[in-house]
């Protein structure tokens, strides 16, 4: 899907239209900012999950997740850390749940840098995320 920004210049009196990238849900990716977080379309099996996570899904999120994103799309992107490469998901375990159900082959990330020291992680092996 294309899909265009308007810039204006106040000082040339001119404007351009420029492409800019959109998501597979059709969502613009957003720059990434010098040491700010990256927005990105991950695959699933890309994403791991660190070791704090305890609880189960609640079904009926996801089930309401779903049908959401089928209509609007994913509106909030899940965080996500990478250590060395490798991406770990620490939020978002509904919305990753619900993509996958929905058969989604990626997911946008909200993507921070860490250290293994950060994530508390004792091997490289992880788990897929949920
Ligand atoms: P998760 O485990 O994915 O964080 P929650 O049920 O706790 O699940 O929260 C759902 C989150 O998904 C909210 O932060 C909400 O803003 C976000 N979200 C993103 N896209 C959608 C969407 N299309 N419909 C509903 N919620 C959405």
């Amino acid at each position: 899907m294309a899909s265009f920004s308007l810039h204006l210049s106040h000082t040339l009196g001119s404007f351009s239209l420029r492409p800019i990238k959109a998501s597979s849900n059709g969502v613009p990716f957003s720059k990434p900012k010098s040491g700010g977080p990256t927005i990105l379309e991950l695959p699933l099996e890309k994403i791991r999950r660190p070791l704090m996570r305890t609880r189960a899904n609640d079904p009926a999120k996801v089930k309401d997740l779903m049908e959401s994103i089928q209509q609007i799309g994913l509106q909030e992107p899940i965080d996500v850390l990478e250590v060395d490469g490798v991406y770990y998901g620490f939020s978002g375990c509904h919305r990753f749940e619900a993509h996958q159900r929905l058969g989604l082959p990626t997911i946008r990330c909200k993507i921070r840098r860490g250290t293994k020291e950060t994530l508390r992680i004792p091997s490289e092996e992880g788990s897929p995320i949920c």
